[in-house]
């Protein structure tokens, strides 16, 4: 079930990428696992799936301690909101985090990396529907914030992640305005070239986002089904 999921998933951005003139490898795939068992992760790695996202703090570092799970080459996201005081928890493993909406957010993450003497690749969150109960930077917000964010020495800035609204005539207006704001932070960049990433489209919207320049999808419910919790 996971398998044939995971299959048409790619089929379809293979698709997507087609329409939109740009190659399959492009686009990377996140498959998010939140709320889902550590044998629906292990079905999706033995089908090929290496790249992982999950938004919960507890539920992933108990993930990332299972046995099984542990020895495997899997890349890990951190895709959701995280909270300043539980930075600690993902400083050592985690590949991306997508979610950052604040200088002292960053900060604390560029002071725990530092702790592990690495570098962590973050996305800044825009709250491009203007969605109250969402998270992220107002677009009118984010260029100073990134300002503030740039020379932070642990972290390194990726591009941005955002989650579009519900409304899919909505959608694509959104996703666009999303492209224009990833080449202006481009431009405002110290480091232009380390600005590659846009974190964009989920089950009901990765076509659409790939359309319009996506270079990271995060995709649960088509591969993993309904979450219950
Ligand atoms: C849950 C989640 C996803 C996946 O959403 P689906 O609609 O299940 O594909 C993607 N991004 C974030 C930030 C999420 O929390």
């Amino acid at each position: 079930m996971i398998a044939e999921n995971l299959k048409r998933v790619r089929e379809e951005i293979a698709e997507a990428c087609l329409r939109a003139g740009r190659t399959p490898e492009s686009v990377k795939l996140i498959a998010v696992s939140k709320t889902k068992p550590v044998s629906d992760v292990l079905e999706a790695f033995e089908a090929g799936q290496r790249v992982f996202g999950e938004n919960y703090v507890q539920e992933w570092v108990t993930k990332f301690a299972d046995e099984t799970l542990q020895t495997l080459p899997i890349e890990w996201h951190f895709v959701g909101h995280l909270q300043t005081n539980k930075v600690r928890y993902v400083a050592e493993k985690i590949s991306m985090i997508h979610g950052v909406d604040k200088f002292s957010l960053a900060e604390e993450i560029s002071k725990r990396a530092k702790k592990h003497n690495r570098m962590i690749p973050i996305l800044l969150e825009v709250n491009i529907s203007a969605e109250g109960s969402k998270h992220g930077l107002a677009p009118d917000a984010l260029f100073s914030e990134a300002e503030k964010i740039f020379p932070l020495p642990n972290v390194e800035v990726k591009g941005l992640m955002t989650i579009a609204s519900p409304d899919r005539e909505k959608v694509k207006a959104e996703f666009k305005q999303m492209r224009t704001l990833f080449e202006k932070l481009k431009a405002i960049a110290p480091k232009p070239d380390q600005i590659t990433e846009l974190s964009m489209g989920m089950s009901g919207d990765f076509d659409i986002a790939i359309a319009e320049g996506a270079t990271l999808v995060r995709i649960g419910t088509a591969i993993f089904g309904e979450r219950t919790a």
